[in-house]
């Protein structure tokens, strides 16, 4: 037998202070970049634990955060489960009235909240009685005026908390640590509760060298941010093991990534792919130092194969896709090559990088079509069911969790293929999949494809209604500023003609200047298709 030691929170900053007491959290701010060791962010971390215990949160008590990538963000990451409390990231881009939604629901005794962020409250200061104090974080000498009450400024009263106050010692490791909700494309979010033990085992496997081996050799750079699942557990695996952090801070843009990534000698950064094409953009039309990258990483929506291939080719980047969602920590799939499919000529290593990959060690899939599990030849359809110790069993409260988790397996309704590597793809959302005629189009197939011609900046494909066929894909593209009303209609389908059976090619190419998006960057189509449906009745 074994020692039945408790997996928590605590002992992985506790390590960050004992072993690497140098290594740095580098933030950048509107007024200029702040340096902290572990060392000092330990002091702070436990000063802000003590002053929220001081605040009355008690065990099980959740805490929000309104915040950008910041060292202060980081050191909530820790007091709040330090405090055996649940640490509640709120997704600042929700509206007003779903947030004042999720911090009612969640019952949020306090907030950590950026000083960008007090309008927001202000809006709904009425409609959030669980709140009982607002802690400003703030970089600036003092807090903005505010008509809102209780409200402390982050420093001032870090100063009333000790130093050396000890985490707590009352946890089990599958008591509830974190608090997420999903980024609500329909309907209210749900909420997805992280434990000490998930979140613990999460982090390992971000250093697993088969998924993002995220290791003390490292600088980190999560742009995904710290309301996004957690930024990807980023934050608890990098201060765990010792990692150099750079957090990008408020209002950031393609440019000041890209110079940051130079100058702090990033070595692995994580962001969606609408990120990673700005970036991509801005290396194209500037020159940068990037020999220090060893990994980008992308997911939350699918990377187009031409962007994974230019930043490897062109820039010499390597580039790795990953997969997960709000219910499963997130990672629980990554594109990292076999030894076999890297041997491989380009074409098809290319093939498989631009898939999600292979599930990673701890996760379980199982992926069932119309006549149960499907045959692993890369072409048949189903939806991907997924389980582990850190994959949600429910939503927090909510009536929909029967929805998605039932016969113990997550029904993600994403639908994928997989092929004989045990590589998964996905083909679409269950709600996103084009269905004409019976047949299934996917959307993603033809975004990739698209986003590989040399003049477009982005596209996505939705499905319009259609008498015949029940419904028909319809391409929304934006070109690159230097194709601006170069391309048509015509060359566009010409282009995806080859590549594709007849029926699958778009009914229409429209060209638009942007492509909405959802709170963290993905397409929203939703939105997208009212917008399309709006112009075509016209
Ligand atoms: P929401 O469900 O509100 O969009 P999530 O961030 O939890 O918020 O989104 C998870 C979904 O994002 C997955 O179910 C999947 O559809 C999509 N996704 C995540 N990573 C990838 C990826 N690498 N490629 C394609 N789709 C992805």
């Amino acid at each position: 037998m074994m020692m039945n030691v408790q997996l928590t929170i605590p002992t992985m900053m506790e390590r960050a202070e004992k072993f690497f007491p140098k290594k740095q959290v580098i933030s950048r701010y509107s007024n200029g970049i702040k340096r902290f060791t572990y060392k000092e962010i330990g002091k702070r971390t436990r000063q802000l634990a003590n002053v929220l215990e001081n605040l009355g949160v008690k065990k099980g008590e959740a805490v929000g955060t309104l915040a950008w990538n910041h060292h202060r963000h980081l050191e909530a990451y820790f007091a709040i489960p330090g405090i055996s409390a649940l640490l509640h990231t709120i997704n600042i881009r929700l509206d007003p009235q779903q947030i004042a939604y999720i911090i009612n629901h969640a019952k949020d005794k306090v907030l950590l909240v950026d000083d960008c962020f007090l309008p927001i409250l202000d809006a709904i200061k009425y409609h959030i009685p669980t709140v009982e104090a607002i802690i400003v974080m703030t970089d600036e000498e003092s807090v903005p005026a505010t008509t809102l009450t209780n409200v402390y400024e982050y420093e001032a009263l870090l100063k009333t908390g000790s130093e050396t106050y000890l985490f707590s010692t009352d946890i089990n490791e599958n008591d509830p640590a974190g608090l997420c909700y999903t980024s609500a494309t329909t309907g209210n979010p749900k909420g997805v509760v992280y434990t000490h033990r998930s979140i613990y085992l999460h982090s390992m496997a971000l250093g697993l060298a088969d998924t993002c081996a995220v290791s003390e050799q490292d600088i980190a750079m999560p742009i995904v941010p710290m309301f996004h699942v957690n930024a990807w557990g980023f934050p608890f695996a990098c201060t765990w093991f010792g990692t150099n952090v750079v957090m990008p801070g408020p209002f950031f843009t393609p440019k000041i990534l890209a110079e940051l990534i130079e100058s702090e000698k990033v070595t692995i950064a994580a962001g969606v792919p609408t990120i990673w094409m700005g970036v991509l953009k801005e290396m194209e039309e500037r020159e940068y130092d990037f020999s220090n990258v060893r990994s980008f990483i992308s997911g939350g929506s699918a990377a187009p194969r031409g962007i994974i291939e230019k930043y490897e080719k062109k820039f010499g980047v390597p580039f790795v896709q990953a997969y997960g969602m709000t219910e499963t920590s997130p990672l629980v799939m990554a594109s990292v090559l076999k030894s076999n499919q890297q041997a491989l000529p380009d074409d098809e290593r290319y093939e498989y990088k631009a898939k999600q990959g292979m599930i990673i060690p701890g996760v379980d899939m199982k992926v069932i079509g119309v006549e149960g599990e499907v045959k692993w030849d890369g072409k048949e359809m189903g939806e991907l069911l997924l389980r582990g110790p850190w994959i949600a069993s429910e939503y927090l409260n909510d009536e929909r969790t029967t929805d998605a988790f039932h016969d113990g397996w997550l029904h993600t309704g994403d639908v994928v293929t997989v092929d004989e590597e045990g590589f998964v793809k996905i083909v679409d959302r269950t709600k996103d999949l084009i269905k004409s005629g019976g047949e299934w189009i996917s959307s993603v197939d033809l975004e990739n494809a698209l986003m590989a011609h040399e003049g477009i900046f982005e596209a996505s494909v939705i499905a319009v209604p259609h008498e015949k066929w029940q419904e028909r894909p319809v391409a929304c593209v934006v070109l690159k500023d230097a194709y601006k009303d170069q391309v048509t209609k015509e060359e566009v389908l010409a282009f995806l003609a080859p590549q594709f059976a007849k029926w699958w090619l778009p009914d229409d190419v429209l060209f638009m200047e942007e492509i909405p998006k959802t709170s963290v960057g993905k397409f929203l189509k939703r939105k997208l298709r009212e917008q399309v449906l709006e112009q075509y009745q016209s």
